[in-house]
């Protein structure tokens, strides 16, 4: 059975950056995802079509093919006083509202003083992802998970009511 889109995929993947360290992996099979529904980055989502269980392969994603260049220009020094009592460490993250009124991810990247530079650039903007992917399983996904537009590990049901 191909990877095709409606296709419930179950990969194993070590995930590391161009120096060699891993940024992410998952090798007991839990890793399961949707196929064709964009759950995964787009140049991942690609490389996998039309493989089959049993296949393994490396995929190497640069950063437009995956988050994205680093932008400078999303980064904001703020003074501490703005986030009034709260907390304020290197690598918080919280949500904000982007300039086009879609939810973004801020990072605390630097604190100086009584400056916090804050980033909204994803956490892996700017870097190369380097893949080794084995297929563990494909299967076609459920009526009720096609509905949902993800999948249901384990045959359980994850509670939403759409
Ligand atoms: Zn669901």
């Amino acid at each position: 059975m191909k990877i095709t889109t409606d296709k419930a995929i179950t990969i194993n993947y070590t995930l590391k950056d161009n120096d060699g360290k891993i940024i992410d992996e998952s090798n007991d099979s839990s890793f399961i995802y949707l196929h064709g529904h964009s759950n995964i980055i787009p140049g991942l989502e690609t490389a996998l079509s039309d493989k089959v269980k049993g296949d393994s392969f490396e995929l190497v994603l640069e950063p437009k093919d995956a988050y994205g260049e680093y932008n400078s220009a999303i980064t904001q020094t703020v003074p501490r006083d703005a986030f009034g009592d709260e907390k304020i460490e290197v690598g918080m993250q919280f949500h904000a509202e982007g300039d086009d009124g879609q939810p973004v991810m801020i990072t605390v990247s630097e604190i100086t003083g009584d400056n916090v530079t804050i980033d909204g650039n994803p956490p892996l903007a700017g870097v190369t992802l380097n893949y080794d992917i084995e297929i563990m399983e494909v299967r076609d996904a459920t009526e009720e998970e096609l509905s949902h537009g993800h999948i249901h590990a384990h045959g359980e049901s994850c509670g939403h009511t759409h």
